[in-house]
């Protein structure tokens, strides 16, 4: 067994990297503003998908999307300390938030129960609020048994001048597969509860249930808002629209070695080598989101080619086997990418971990450094 002599090597390879391509995020976002029948909201929850919240946002803004979505309040803030002053709306908060600051600070939020209601009624400042209700998927929003009562005490609130309801919101629970009954019954289900919305008084603007599902499949659950996040970083759930893929996530060999046929890889010693063969280390691991149960069936490029990721996914590193010719230290590893370039993509890494790319995007840890280009460039896209 010889070890290749350590040899330096120059940045920016010489750290994993994930790379965001905002000229993707702007390109989808234009396809989908096109498809919606109604203004687009940009969904940057979870740090913009993994793609960072700032940049997703203000590209989205710049090419066809006129307000922005997240959870939790917190993440709201972040916009707004951003300077970002576009509209906001924030939908999974516990009852007792900060709503006092959301009116201060100028962004919308869901209400999906009586308590919440309350509490954002007693708050101070006027509130600004989408009813949510449950379209079937028994998750967030008001179950339909307590919609009619919470219609009518959001209709006393707005008289009171507590709070306007400017929007109903509902969310489809099997929208990736167009074909489902469950579609049918979530828009049934949501136009039932914007009629009683306006049985009870309100006159909601914005009526959303489409997310990036049925922003691309389903013209009748359009509405007057879609609300995308996954399709921005290039992920179609549906499988039916050409999306363009935003992350590219490389590192560099650390390390190479020879080795003899049979010789365990990794924890567990759960592969052995069937030939002599080169070994690369790749200081990426699960730690860093890549899913251990992929152990065994991922792959990456070195040098234009697939090679198989061998033995377990540690935490903070990865074995490839080379085959017959080593490479040299530092030289760049593509665990993932587009897919231009037959790199492995993330609907790949999706597959073999038994998951969806959604997970793995949002996946990749703090450690791992990103990158994206300027804004300044993009604002010149056609
Ligand atoms: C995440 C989320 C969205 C965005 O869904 P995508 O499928 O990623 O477009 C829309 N609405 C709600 C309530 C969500 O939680």
């Amino acid at each position: 067994m010889s070890q290749v002599a350590a040899r330096t090597y120059a940045a920016p390879h010489s750290r994993p990297l994930l790379t965001i391509d905002l000229t993707a995020v702007a390109a989808n976002t234009r396809l989908l503003a096109d498809r919606a029948a109604g203004e687009l909201m940009a969904v940057v929850k979870a740090d913009g998908f993994g793609h960072g919240a700032l940049d997703v946002a203000r590209t989205a803004l710049a090419h066809g999307a006129t307000r922005l979505g997240v959870t939790s309040l917190e993440e709201a803030w972040r916009l707004r300390d951003a300077g970002l002053a576009a509209p906001v709306l924030s939908w999974l908060n516990p009852a007792d938030a900060d709503w006092a600051q959301a009116a201060l600070r100028d962004v919308d939020v869901a209400v999906p129960s009586l308590p919440h209601l309350a509490a954002v009624a007693a708050a101070p400042g006027r509130h600004r609020i989408h009813l949510h209700v449950d379209a079937g998927m028994a998750r967030d929003g008001a179950d339909p048994s307590t919609w009619v009562r919470l219609c009518h005490a959001a209709r006393r609130a707005e008289v009171r001048g507590e709070v306007e309801v400017v929007g109903v919101m509902g969310h489809l629970g099997c929208a990736d597969d167009p074909g489902d009954d469950c579609n049918a019954l979530g828009r049934t289900r949501f136009a039932w509860a914007i009629e009683m919305a306006r049985a009870a008084g309100l006159r909601p603007r914005l009526r959303h249930l489409a997310a990036t599902s049925a922003t691309l499949t389903d013209p009748r659950a359009h509405h007057t808002m879609s609300r995308v996040g996954a399709g921005l970083v290039g992920i179609d759930p549906t499988r039916t629209t050409a999306l363009r893929a935003a992350m590219t996530l490389t590192a560099p060999v650390v390390q190479v070695r020879r080795v003899r046929a049979g010789t365990p890889v990794g924890y567990g010693h759960v592969h052995r080598t069937s030939r002599a063969t080169y070994l690369g280390l790749v200081p990426l691991g699960y730690a860093d989101g890549l899913p251990r149960v992929a152990s065994g069936t991922a792959e990456v490029q070195v040098r234009g080619a697939r090679r198989p990721v061998v033995g377990r996914i540690s935490m903070d590193q990865l074995v490839v086997d080379l085959g017959g010719r080593g490479v040299d230290l530092g030289e760049t590893v593509t665990v993932f990418g587009p897919g231009a370039r037959d790199e492995p993509t993330v609907a790949e890494w999706a597959a073999w971990a038994d998951t969806i790319e959604h997970e793995v995007v949002t996946g990749i840890g703090s450690r791992v450094e990103r990158h994206a280009p300027a804004l300044a460039r993009l604002r010149s896209l056609p």
